[in-house]
């Protein structure tokens, strides 16, 4: 058997940081959603467990067994005790360090596809559950789509998306640690200001009102990585300048996205962009977060 998956980039609507939990991490709580952006990963029957990585961002990834596909399959192989092998080939095109959620959703993308390709007929909320020991972004990449996503971002609670949105994302400068962010959020704080507005920008998914959409969201690790990154805050300026309702920065940064009121708009804007931030890419909202077919 040979199964092609899509592993797909997510961006969040929104971001907020609402406290702390028992055991240290941060208590989230965000609205993440699946874009059409995606990684290829293809895999087949082998006897031993082998990755092979292409594509323009594959010089900024692992090739050895810290790579996320990688743990993923081994992480797979000792919660079900199955010895089977994979020959698998990842071809990198969500940008690395970028908040898109790229190694998570290729940890998906080979939970699912691995479950398939072994026949191990184990459900999403089991392949959540391991996911999870491999980051927190991964049990959302499993789920994809439009989740309210809690706690460390595990708590997922489906929310309605009225219609497809057309955005534009890129990376305008090198990646972002997670860490070196939310070290610069302890000693910065965060103000009030800075929150997104959850409800609302939930109710305006629900409803299509992409205007509205526009106006809460927000992303409390944006004003820290916004300093730390000038660039940052440039690209964010030049998104709203191409006609945008919003522009954020994704996750823990570095890449930045704008969301447009239609397809139209987003593709000019797309085009404009690129022309100084050449990794700019058009994209659309996404049902899924890992999509396989059999080859
Ligand atoms: P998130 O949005 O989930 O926080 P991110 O976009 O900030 O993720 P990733 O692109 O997933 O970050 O990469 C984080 C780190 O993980 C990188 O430093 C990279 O070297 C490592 N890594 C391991 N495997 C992969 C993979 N398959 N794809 C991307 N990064 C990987």
């Amino acid at each position: 058997m040979k199964l092609r998956i899509q592993a797909r980039a997510k961006v969040n609507w929104t971001l907020d940081v609402v406290g702390v939990l028992p055991n240290g991490y941060h208590d989230l709580d965000m609205l993440m959603q699946s874009v059409t952006l995606c990684d290829q990963i293809t895999i087949e029957d082998a006897d031993d467990l082998t990755l092979t990585i292409r594509g323009q961002g594959g010089s900024f990834v692992p090739a050895d067994d810290t790579n996320l596909v990688l743990r993923a399959a081994n992480a797979l192989r000792e919660q079900t005790g199955c010895r089977k092998g994979a020959r698998m080939m990842l071809r990198k095109y969500i940008p690395v360090a970028a908040g898109m959620g790229g190694g998570s959703s290729d940890a998906a993308a080979a939970l699912k596809g691995l479950n398939v390709l072994w026949g191990l007929g184990l459900g999403d909320d089991e392949l959540e559950r391991i996911g999870l020991t491999i980051g927190a972004d991964v049990p959302f990449c499993i789920r994809g789509g439009l989740q309210r996503a809690q706690g460390v971002g595990e708590r997922l609670t489906p929310v309605p998306l009225k219609r497809p949105l057309y955005l534009v994302a890129f990376q305008p400068c090198r990646g972002l640690s997670t860490k070196e962010v939310f070290t610069a959020l302890h000693e910065d704080g965060i103000r009030d200001e800075d929150r997104p507005d959850n409800e609302a920008a939930q109710r305006a998914l629900a409803a299509g009102d992409v205007r509205l959409l526009g106006r809460s969201l927000g992303n409390v690790l944006e004003p820290v990585s916004r300093r730390m990154r000038p660039d940052i805050d440039k690209a964010i300026r030049d998104i709203e300048a191409s006609g945008a309702v919003g522009a954020r920065m994704t996750g823990s940064g570095s890449a930045v996205f704008g969301v447009y009121l239609h397809a139209g708009a987003c593709r000019k804007a797309a085009q404009e962009l690129a022309k100084t931030y050449p990794t700019c890419r058009m994209m659309r909202t996404a049902e899924c977060g890992v999509l396989i077919e059999e080859v």
